[in-house]
C-alpha cells in the first residue's frame, strides 16, 4: 500500500461542486489532493476526522490582511486558507515586489491581491478624495491598472465611500479594463444607509454597461441599517436579469474603519440613528473605550488611522444578507493591521460564527450551502480553478471542524477579546501542511503561497 504525506481519515467530506456529502478518507501528496476514497490508506501523518466535517478551506474574498502576519494567523484559526487583499480601494501598488517579498519570507495562508482604485488615484496625483480625476489622470490610471493586472492582481477594488469625488465615468473606464482582462471588480459602494440603495443601483449599472464580473463588498455594512430587504430586491432583480453580479457579507452588525475617513464625516451618526456611545475604539490610544464627543474630535484631528467600530447595523439583517444564492461570506478583517488584543471580532470569528448561528442554531442554511458560500462560490467569482472543492489534483487547502462545537468566542474591544480563537476548528491544512492542529496554531508552519493571477486571453469562438 502506498503512503501519502498526509491522510485525513473517516471525516464527513463535504464537496460543494458535486453537492455531495459522504464519509471517506483523503490522501494528500505534494500539497495536492491525491486520493478521495473509502479504501484504507496510510499517511506519514494521519488525522482522525471521525464525526467531523471535512471542507475545502475557506476563501475570504474580502479582507485587509495584505501580508500582515498577525492578522493572517487570526484568519487561519478560523479556517481561512486563502485571503484576498487590496480591498476597499486601498492596498499595495507594486504587486511584483509585494508577492516576491511575501514568497521569500513565508506566510501561513495563500494571499491574493486586488489593485485598489484609491491607490491608483494616489499614484497619478489625485490626493483629494472629493475631487474627480481628470481625463488625463484616468488614462494614466488605466495604464497602471494594466500593469497591476500583468503583475498578478486578481481584480480591481473600489472604495467609493472613501473617495466620493470619483466620477461615474472614472468608475466605468476602469471597470471596462477589468472586463477586458476578465478580472473581478469589487465595490465598496459610494454610501451607506438609505442613500446606499442608490449606491447599489450604481453598481448594477456598472455591471450592465461593462459586462464586468462585479462584487458588492460587505453588504451588511453598507445597507444593514434597516434597508437590507430593499437592497436585496435591487440585487435579486439584476441577478435574475443575468447580470454578472454577486456580493459578500460578514457576521457582525458593527463595522470597523478609520476614524479619519469620510465614513465618519459629520452627519454619520444621524444617518445611522446612533450616538457617540455606539462607537467603540478598536485600535490605538483609546482601544477598548466607548467614544464620546471629545474622544471623537481628538481622534478625527490627530489619530486618523485609528480604527473605530460603529454599532450601526441590525443583527437580523446580518443573517438576511447571507441568504441569497449569490451572497458569500467575507470577514472585512484586519482593518488597520491590529495588534494582539485589539481589532474586531471578525478578524478571528466570522466563519465559525456563520456555521454556529446560521447552520446549527437557526437552521436557516444547509451545511452544504453554507460550505459552498465559504469555498466554491468565492473560488468561482475569483477564477480559482484549483481551490474551493474537494477534488483530485486540487490544492490541499482543507478545514476539519466539528459542527456541534463550532463557536465564535471573540468579542468587541471593551467587552471582550477581539482575537480569542474559536472553538471547534480542529485542523486547518494549507497546501498540504497542517497549520492548525487540535485547535492550536503552528506558528512555524508557513505553507501559504502568493497567488499571482495569470492573465487569461481567450476568444469567444
Ligand atoms: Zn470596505
Amino acid at each position: 500500500m502506498s503512503e501519502f504525506d498526509l491522510v485525513i481519515k473517516n471525516g464527513t467530506l463535504v464537496d460543494p461542486e458535486r453537492n455531495q456529502m459522504t464519509v471517506g478518507h483523503i490522501g494528500i501528496n505534494g500539497g495536492k489532493i491525491a486520493a478521495i476514497t473509502r479504501d484504507e490508506i496510510q499517511g506519514k501523518k494521519e488525522i482522525d476526522a471521525a464525526l467531523n466535517i471535512v471542507s475545502p478551506g475557506f476563501i475570504d474574498i474580502h479582507a485587509h490582511i495584505d501580508g500582515y502576519l498577525y492578522s493572517a494567523q487570526c484568519a487561519v484559526l478560523q479556517g481561512i486558507t486563502t485571503s484576498v487583499g487590496g480591498n476597499c480601494g486601498f492596498g499595495v501598488f507594486n504587486l511584483d515586489r509585494f508577492f516576491d517579498e511575501l514568497g521569500s519570507r513565508k506566510f501561513p495562508l495563500n494571499q491574493a491581491m486586488m489593485i485598489g482604485h484609491s491607490t491608483l488615484r494616489q499614484e497619478v496625483g489625485v490626493t483629494n478624495p472629493y475631487e474627480a480625476a481628470s481625463k488625463e489622470q484616468v488614462k494614466k490610471m488605466i495604464s497602471l491598472l494594466e500593469i497591476a493586472f500583468a503583475q498578478g492582481a486578481i481584480g480591481l477594488s473600489f472604495g467609493l465611500e472613501y473617495s466620493p469625488g470619483t466620477s461615474f465615468d472614472e468608475v466605468l473606464a476602469l471597470s471596462q479594463i477589468a472586463a477586458k482582462y476578465d478580472k473581478l471588480v469589487a465595490v465598496h459602494t459610494r454610501t451607506d444607509s438609505w442613500a446606499g440603495i442608490g449606491a447599489v443601483k450604481e453598481v448594477v449599472r456598472i455591471t450592465e454597461l461593462t459586462g464586468a464580473r462585479v462584487q458588492v463588498s460587505h453588504l451588511v455594512y453598507q445597507v444593514g441599517m434597516g434597508m437590507m430587504t430593499e437592497a436585496l430586491e435591487v440585487l435579486n432583480e439584476a441577478v435574475e436579469k443575468g447580470l454578472n453580479l454577486s456580493a459578500d457579507s460578514g457576521m457582525y452588525h458593527a463595522f470597523g474603519t478609520f476614524i479619519g475617513s469620510t465614513v465618519y464625516n459629520e452627519g454619520c451618526l444621524e444617518k445611522w440613528g446612533c450616538d457617540y456611545s455606539n462607537l467603540f475604539v478598536a485600535t490605538g490610544k483609546y482601544a477598548g473605550q466607548r467614544c464620546n464627543r471629545e474622544i471623537y474630535d481628538e481622534l478625527r484631528a490627530n489619530y486618523k488611522d485609528d480604527v473605530v467600530v460603529a454599532f450601526a447595523c441590525k443583527e437580523a439583517e446580518v443573517y438576511e444578507a447571507l441568504l441569497p444564492k449569490y451572497v458569500m461570506v467575507s470577514t472585512d478583517g484586519a482593518v488597520g493591521s491590529p495588534k494582539p488584543g485589539t481589532g474586531h471580532p471578525q478578524d478571528v470569528g466570522t466563519y465559525p460564527r456563520f456555521f454556529q448561528k446560521m447552520v446549527r442554531e437557526q437552521g436557516r442554511i444547509s451545511l452544504l450551502e453554507a460550505v459552498r458560500k465559504c469555498t466554491l462560490l468565492p473560488a468561482h467569482r475569483l477564477g480559482l480553478h484549483n481551490k474551493g472543492r474537494l477534488k483530485l489534483g486540487c490544492d490541499a487547502d482543507i478545514v476539519v471542524f466539528d459542527l456541534n462545537r463550532i463557536t465564535d468566542r471573540s468579542n468587541y474591544p471593551g467587552t471582550g477579546q477581539p482575537d480569542t480563537p474559536p472553538e471547534g476548528i480542529d485542523y486547518v491544512i494549507v497546501n498540504g501542511e497542517v497549520v492548525v492542529e487540535s485547535e492550536k496554531l503552528q506558528v512555524n508552519i508557513l505553507p501559504g503561497k502568493p497567488i499571482r493571477d495569470e492573465l487569461e486571453f481567450w476568444s469567444w469562438f
